[in-house]
């Protein structure tokens, strides 16, 4: 859905840093969206729209993925009505925002968000303005051309007309579309200062649609990478969850190393990864991330919690391993590193606690994974924490394989009936290799384990 497009910062918009327009409009037969591939309810906007005497317009992520043949996640319909004209011509219609006010015509649990053309208000009324509780000036409507230059990509700024089918191209995105190629409209360098979230999208929808950054788009990103600190937290864990469990993080992972944008968003990790020489860290999180994606792709489950604990992963060896050279105690130093490096990251990116809590669960669980002791080993196997844990554990084979008897037991473990597994434990106790048997051995292993586990 389209999020209404905010102007951040002070610095107003420079007419002069604006291209010239080259209005184009491209004819049906000239182009690949056909209607078969618009919803339903997205269709009926538009011509209701077109009925009343409106413009009406598909628009943005929706009209650049039909014209790539993906399927769009949602519409998104731009007009010249006012938001209390489109509320007129539909009773399911709700106006939302104050900032900028939008139409939701709502179909069951499809929302077709209609937005009047707007132009970029140039007074720099920004998010500050709005965090401070005031209610900054409305919007500033405009025509389409304002519309379009206030988008971001010249790939993001088509629109479909449902008039004629064509499509209206006013900055060179249905050129840029052919060529796969991602372009800040105007300035680019005012452009991130208005909305550094701008360096993120680059990065994220040159991932998602395989395209590559024009040269002077991606040249100000590592300069003004810092920028992306000051965004809302909460805007930023979105665009996370966009960029990771969209199908493909592991190209957005490295779009973000190449471009610098690591440092800020994760400089735990960042910082973790430059220090471990082996790469052992760094390939773990892109094998974490492969599978991630692959769940996508088989539309299996993803869940926030789990990407976190292995994008924050480096961070947390590293902070362990720290506090342990410092001579704390292995378990305090344990739950000092999860609360350090978790209240840390949620400086940057607005982390919710019901994704918090489990990230820390599936750390603090992969020391219990040593043990043997058969009461330990039944709760460990109840606890609603287990699989997540027991899959990072697998998963963190590929930086070391200090753990590959731990891997080895809990995978038979989680196949045996509940008498068989009671009965081996039992057996290995009385053959003395259980720990509590020897207490002697089992501090060695733990002393052992749990360095080797931090510095992987
Ligand atoms: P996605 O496939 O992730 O939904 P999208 O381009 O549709 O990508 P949305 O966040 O849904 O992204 O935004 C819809 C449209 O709003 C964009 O295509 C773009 O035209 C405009 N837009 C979104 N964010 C910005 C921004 N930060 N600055 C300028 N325009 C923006
Ligand atoms: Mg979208």
């Amino acid at each position: 859905m389209a999020r209404p497009v905010p102007v951040h910062g002070s610095t107003p918009i420079d007419p002069q840093a604006l291209p010239l327009l080259a209005p184009r409009a491209i004819p049906r037969d000239q182009h690949t969206i056909s209607r078969r591939d618009i919803s339903p309810n997205a269709l009926r906007v538009l011509y209701r729209l077109r009925e009343a005497g409106f413009g009406a317009y598909l628009v943005g992520g929706a009209v650049r993925d039909l014209l790539l043949e993906l399927h769009p996640k949602d519409f998104d319909v731009a007009t010249d009505a006012t938001p209390e004209q489109v509320r007129q011509l539909f009773r399911n219609c709700r106006l939302i925002g104050r900032r900028f006010r939008l139409a939701h015509v709502v179909y069951g649990r499809e929302i077709i968000e209609v937005a009047t053309f707007r132009a970029n208000s140039d007074d720099g009324s920004g998010d500050r303005e709005l965090e401070d509780g005031r209610l900054v000036r409305d919007n500033v409507y405009g025509s389409i051309e304002d519309d379009a230059v206030r988008r971001d990509f010249t790939c993001n700024a088509l629109y479909y007309a449902i008039e004629d089918f064509s499509v209206r191209d006013y900055v060179g995105g249905f050129e840029d579309v052919q060529a796969r190629t991602m372009r800040l409209i105007g300035d680019p360098e005012t452009r991130y200062r208005e909305d550094p979230v701008r360096m993120l999208r680059a990065v994220r929808l040159a991932a998602k649609l395989d395209f590559s950054i024009e040269p002077a788009t991606a040249a100000p990103i590592p300069v003004l990478a810092p920028l992306l600190g000051e965004a809302a937290p909460a805007r930023l864990f979105e665009e996370m969850l966009k960029m990771f469990l969209a199908g493909h993080a592991v190209p957005s992972f490295e779009g973000l190393e190449r471009h610098g944008l690591l440092a800020t968003l994760l400089p735990d990790t960042a910082a973790a990864l430059r220090s471990n020489r082996s790469g052992a860290l760094r390939r773990m999180l892109l094998q974490g991330l492969a599978q991630t994606d692959a769940r996508v792709a088989a539309d299996e489950p993803v869940s926030p919690a789990f990407l976190f604990a292995l994008l924050l992963w480096p961070a947390y060896c590293r902070t362990l391993a720290g506090l342990q050279a410092q001579g704390m105690p292995v378990e305090e130093a344990q739950r000092r590193a999860v609360d350090r490096v978790t209240l840390h990251q949620v400086q940057t990116i607005a982390l919710p606690k019901r994704f918090s809590l489990p990230m820390q669960e599936i750390w603090l669980l992969q020391s219990r994974f040593s043990s043997r002791q058969r009461k330990r080993v039944f709760r460990l196997l109840a606890h609603p924490r287990f699989r997540a844990a027991y899959d990072f554990l697998v998963l963190r084979l590929v930086a070391s394989d200090a753990h590959a008897a731990d891997v080895e037991f809990w995978t038979q473990a989680q196949a045996s009936s509940g008498d068989a597994l009671s009965a081996s434990l039992e057996a290995a106790s009385a053959a003395g290799t259980d720990e509590d048997a020897e207490p002697a051995a089992r501090r060695r292993r733990r002393r052992r384990r749990l360095p080797a586990a931090a510095a992987e």
